[in-house]
């Protein structure tokens, strides 16, 4: 069986006037983390879209685990085990920790809100959040209201929310955001070993964690990839430098 896991064949995409993916192709490989760094704009978020599915790419395909994915929904593709961190707004501050990972892995498995079952009650959905809460180390949180979580656990707490889904690749657009030093430590040495089990398209814009953590990185420019390789490659790489990492 092939290595590769998830494939970006030639995309594009613009927005009017505006060429916002210019010919993208990527890989993501098992057991690795492939981070996608480059500059306010440069079009990192529109790709995450039209891997998810949120953007349809005006040419190109996607494919998961060798099948194609191009057009498929959001809900399609992450039932095929496309895994995707969740937005902090995404989470309900009122209900437990426990409880809004449960509600994600039921959102996820396609159900209606009409036909919820008690969410509580469905071990169906316990078994798998508990898991993804221990791989995440907030079991010990599991209970607690999410308003009352460090802002570093809430994104612990939506990527547990990906995770219980059992995805085949993980997509997390900046989970290091707002973060201090302590909980970008903690979340990088979680992503280290997590990428053995679950491999982890990563855009992240604090470049010490990038370097740690990332076995390839590809630097969109402008909606191209302007250069791909590993950290020391990406670090010494002149056009890198001019083009984002400013020196
Ligand atoms: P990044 O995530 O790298 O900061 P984005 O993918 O969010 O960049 O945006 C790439 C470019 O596409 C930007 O110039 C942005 O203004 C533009 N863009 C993104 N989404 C839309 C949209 N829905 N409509 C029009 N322009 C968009
Ligand atoms: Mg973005």
């Amino acid at each position: 069986m092939s290595d590769v896991v998830l494939t970006l064949n030639h995309l594009q995409k613009h927005f009017g006037a505006l060429q916002a993916t210019r010919d993208v192709s990527l890989e993501l490989k098992r057991g690795e983390i492939h981070a996608l760094i480059g500059p306010n704009g440069a079009g990192k978020s529109t790709l995450i879209g039209q891997i998810a599915g949120n953007l349809k790419p005006d040419a190109g395909s996607v494919h998961l685990a060798g099948q194609e994915i191009t057009a498929l929904s959001v809900a399609q593709r992450a039932r095929l085990g496309l895994g995707r961190s969740f937005q902090v707004s995404s989470l309900a501050e009122p209900l437990s920790v426990l409880r809004n990972v449960m509600i994600a892995v039921q959102a996820l498995q396609g159900h209606s809100f009409r036909f919820w079952k008690p969410v509580h009650r469905d071990e169906s959905l316990l078994a798998p959040a508990r898991e993804a809460l221990e791989r995440m180390q907030l079991s010990h949180r599991a209970d607690t209201p999410v308003s009352e979580l460090s802002h570093g656990e809430r994104r612990q707490v939506e990527v547990a929310c990906a995770l219980a889904l059992k995805p085949r690749a993980l997509l997390l657009d900046e989970p290091m955001a707002g973060l201090g030093p302590e909980g970008t430590a903690h979340l990088t040495d979680l992503l280290e070993t997590l990428k053995q089990e679950v491999p982890i398209l990563l855009i992240e814009h604090d470049m010490d964690a990038v370097f740690r953590l990332a076995d390839r990185i590809s630097v969109l420019v402008a909606g191209s990839v302007i250069a791909r390789g590993d950290s020391a490659e990406i670090r010494h790489n002149p056009d890198v430098r001019e083009a984002y990492l400013g020196d």
